[in-house]
């Protein structure tokens, strides 16, 4: 990963390379926001810039022995700390074959991406106290190659309570030249302590023309899909491509957003208690997914509405409910759509009830729709 293959983030690409230049990197930096707006990338770009020996004014040269080892994620000095089930591992060194090989192929994945790919049953990974330790002995070797160490922690909230307090001394008083890149999509989670000893580096939401670009480019999306997937993914790329690979949850989304509509529209409340059961089962990535999602079908048919069928990007079997059901979704009622369900988006990161989360949200949905 090179800075020009970081997805946007032009500004904090420019602050990161002014600081490494400067020569007085902050020893512990915490990347706040999703995967999908490409903390990983910028950690990954970041490192080589730090690890090369000839950087150039804006990159790593990508020739130097160091920049071939990172490209190839073997850098001695480039260590890489990441969330693993602890039935299968309890640190990261014996998945390191199995990450090294996701992140290869890309840098934009999420935690529940990294979750499926190491294993099927979907366990909840963390970062348990025998990593603490091996971070701590990592950090404490001599640099190979004389310049930086830098250590990598994705998903850094993963870190449980034991392994944080094992590494607060380190992080206060790191070995020289040492950085350590925190990154984390809910850094609340995070101790205060840890938080209180690293620079807060906040990565932003990408806008939904570079997430397009990038579908088109490296997905052959064409580009009427890629603007109407991006236009739904609120800046974050993991989102865009969880809804691309994944064709089939596409049609589970487009149905259940179908049967809360009609549920909600008859008033059918058994109908409603049945969607909430079946949305609730879901895992809470893919509720947020179809958070997203509901929110893209619900502007689309208000523009299908105002606008005609020449303004709105959807597929084919979208567009023969949309054309039906859009003339319930005007300027009465949209804004309360959109409000209830950012709120719910809120509530599922930050682990709500969910089976009373959705069923609150048919019965708004229900007093919504009859006040088109
Ligand atoms: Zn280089």
């Amino acid at each position: 990963m090179f800075f020009k293959d970081v997805v946007g983030q032009k500004e904090l690409i420019a602050h990161l390379l002014t600081e490494a230049k400067s020569g007085k990197v902050a020893h512990g930096q915490l990347f706040m926001g999703n995967e999908g707006y490409g903390t990983l990338a910028l950690a990954l770009a970041f490192s080589r810039y730090l690890l090369c020996e000839r950087p150039t004014v804006q990159d790593g040269c990508g020739q130097c022995s160091s920049c071939l080892q990172v490209s190839e994620l073997q850098h001695p000095d480039l260590h890489m700390v990441f969330p693993v089930i602890q039935a299968m591992s309890k640190t990261s060194d014996n998945l390191f074959p199995k990450w090294r090989e996701m992140v290869l192929e890309s840098p934009y994945f999420s935690l529940f991406d990294w979750t499926k790919f190491m294993d099927d049953k979907e366990r909840t990974p963390i970062i348990g106290s025998e990593e603490s330790k091996e971070i701590v002995r990592k950090i404490s070797l001599k640099s190979f190659q004389g310049g930086y160490k830098v250590m990598i922690i994705f998903a850094a909230d993963q870190l449980n309570a034991h392994a944080s307090n094992k590494i607060l001394k380190i992080l206060e008083e790191p070995p020289l030249q040492t950085v350590f890149i925190l990154l984390s999509s809910n850094p609340q989670a995070i101790l205060t302590t840890i938080r209180s000893r690293t620079q807060s580096v906040q990565v932003t939401r990408l806008q939904a023309v570079e997430i397009s670009r990038y579908l088109q480019k490296e997905c052959k999306m064409e580009a009427n899909i890629a603007d109407g997937v991006a236009s739904f993914a609120d800046g974050d790329l993991c989102a865009a491509l969880a809804v691309m690979k994944d064709g089939e949850s596409t049609a589970v989304y487009r149905e259940l957003f179908i049967k809360l509509m009609r549920s909600s529209y008859k008033k059918d409340v058994i109908q409603m208690m049945n969607w909430a059961d079946e949305v609730s089962a879901l895992t809470k990535e893919r509720q947020k997914v179809f958070i997203l999602y509901a929110l893209h079908m619900l502007r689309q048919s208000l523009m299908l509405n105002y606008l005609g069928s020449d303004h709105v990007r959807l597929t084919a079997q979208e567009f023969d409910f949309t054309e039906k059901f859009s003339p319930y979704i005007t300027g009465n009622n949209i804004r309360l759509f959109i409000e209830e369900l950012d709120a719910a988006y809120y509530h599922i990161e930050r682990n709500a009830n969910t089976k009373i989360l959705f069923t609150q949200m048919s019965f708004q949905s229900m007093r919504f729709i009859h006040r088109a």
